[in-house]
């Protein structure tokens, strides 16, 4: 199996890639986001206590994500591999990780880092919330929080991965397309 990790900070393109890249690569989406808000459509006790952190812009607690993720790894199986988008989001998250795939005798293949800069974050995630209606979204304050989440707990990952040679960026500006064809070219490598 290959195991995936998609990259980047809130905004950066990652669902929207996700879907070209599962769709060319038989891979399973996994969305820990998506997972957790799923929790929350659903009124689940997981989802009311995850609803106030993701609106307040902080993350969940790494058991929880941690938990979603070995339980579809014990469960999914006709795929090529994994997409991991939203996860790991710390380091703490990232070791976890490493340990349940060694576990396995597996190890993470890649990952695909989508960038942009802080000032398109704000513009980006504005866009969307005109589109898809999500509450963390909304709100600008919630918003910087994600984005101060993301340089304190999640970017640090991006040295934990070069040391271990797995790290690949491709640039987040420009088109769709022509992102979708940056990130193709980093796949096709593995
Ligand atoms: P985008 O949808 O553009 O990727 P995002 O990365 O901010 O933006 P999601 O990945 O959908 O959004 O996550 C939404 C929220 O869910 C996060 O702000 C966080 O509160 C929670 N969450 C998602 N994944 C994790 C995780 N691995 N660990 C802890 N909290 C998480
Ligand atoms: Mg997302």
């Amino acid at each position: 199996m290959k195991y995936y990790i998609l990259f980047g900070p809130p905004g950066a393109g990652k669902g929207t890639q996700a879907t070209a890249m599962k769709e060319n690569y038989n891979l399973r989406h996994v969305s820990t986001g998506e997972l957790l808000r799923n929790e929350i459509a659903a009124g689940t006790e997981l989802g009311l206590k995850a609803k106030a952190l993701i609106d307040a812009g902080a993350l969940v607690p790494d058991e929880v994500v941690e938990g979603m993720i070995e339980s579809l790894f014990n469960s999914v199986k006709d795929v090529n591999g994994f997409l991991l988008d939203g996860f790991p989001r710390t380091i703490a998250q990232a070791e976890a990780l490493d340990a349940m795939l060694a576990k396995r005798g597996e190890e993470v293949t890649a990952v695909v880092s989508i960038m942009i800069p802080d000032q398109m974050i704000m513009e980006r995630i504005k866009h969307r919330a005109a589109i898809e209606g999500r509450a963390d979204d909304a709100n600008e304050d919630t918003i910087n929080n994600r984005i101060k989440t993301y340089h304190d707990k999640t970017e640090p990952l991006v040295e934990y991965y070069k040391k271990a040679g797995k790290y690949n960026e491709a640039d987040g500006i420009g088109t769709i397309e022509e992102v979708r064809s940056r990130i193709f070219g980093i796949m096709d490598k593995f």
